[in-house]
């Protein structure tokens, strides 16, 4: 496996590959990476004859007074993990090499959530998404990508841009991957203490209670709603938000669910100073 920092060197390695008619499989991630990105990595490697797996820490996407400063960077022992998974390239470039002339003054906008759920509550995120996403898609020429539905705002967003800006690459959702105590894998949860790890288990269990009263017949969006919330202040957290939406559009529901309804409850909370988001399914 080999680590590639520049942008020329990464086509010039993937090039030659695709003119033999080698799929190409891209993991966009920001490093510091767990079983989460493994589970996207192992996809890649299962589908595709070449898995690049990109560590970009990408300020746009990083609001002023958010963790960027302090989100952890281990690109040796993640490039070991990519590699013990079958990786064939570690893509890490610098932020001089995606950004070489500052902020980009080309940006890839989404309308749809840009002031919904994470996007109202992180001023430009998606947009830094969206476009650094889409930089990684021209630079790779990747015919597939990876994407966990831990994101689900993300791969949603992702999906609805290559339809929209045509790109030529399949995207493929990875479920969440979770701790045994449910918890989904992140790499800020490394910056919960004990304590607040435990209280953290509050989102997870809050989404299962919802789960298990849609499975018994509850269609109130207000009280499928509410018991996340209360496992959430119950146990010291802040919530940013809990909505009940649509899988389709991500569209919020209100009153009572339709009978057919395929949703899926997004949360975001903090524990301490650590924002973490979540979400599950209703089928
Ligand atoms: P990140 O490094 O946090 O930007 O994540 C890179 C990719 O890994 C994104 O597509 C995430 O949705 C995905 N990912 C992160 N955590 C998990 C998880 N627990 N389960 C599945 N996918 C994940």
């Amino acid at each position: 496996m080999q680590v590639i920092k520049s942008i020329d060197a990464l086509r010039a390695a993937l090039k030659p590959l695709a003119r033999q008619g080698k799929t190409i499989g891209l993991v966009p991630t920001m490093g510091a990476l767990h079983d989460g990105h493994g589970a996207l990595i192992k996809e890649s490697v299962k589908d595709c004859d070449v898995t690049v797996v990109s560590v970009f820490l990408n300020p746009i996407q990083f609001g002023k007074n958010e963790d960027l400063d302090k989100y952890p960077k281990r690109l040796e022992a993640d490039a070991k993990l990519a590699e013990s998974i079958g990786a064939d390239f570690v893509f890490a470039p610098s932020v001089a090499e995606m950004y070489p002339e500052g902020d980009p003054l080309t940006l890839v906008r989404d309308e749809a959530l840009e002031c919904m759920y994470c996007g109202a509550y992180r001023p430009g995120h998606f947009r830094g998404v969206l476009t650094v996403v889409s930089k990684l898609f021209l630079i790779s020429g990747a015919d597939h990508a990876y994407f966990g539905e831990k994101d689900y705002q993300q791969v949603f967003l992702i999906e609805r841009m290559v339809r929209d800006l045509n790109f030529d690459i399949k995207i493929h959702r990875v479920k969440i991957v979770r701790e045994a105590s449910g918890l989904a894998l992140s790499s800020r949860n490394e910056y919960l203490n004990e304590l607040e790890r435990k209280q953290a288990l509050s989102i997870s269990e809050g989404l299962k209670t919802a789960k298990d009263l849609f499975e018994k017949g509850e269609r109130r969006v207000a009280l499928l709603r509410d018991c996340v919330i209360k496992s959430i202040l119950a146990n010291r957290g802040q919530v940013q938000y809990v909505e009940v939406v649509n899988q389709k559009d991500l569209q919020k529901f209100a009153g009572a669910l339709p009978a057919d309804a395929k949703v899926v409850i997004l949360v975001a909370a903090f524990f301490g100073k650590t924002r973490l988001i979540d979400n599950i399914e209703l089928n």
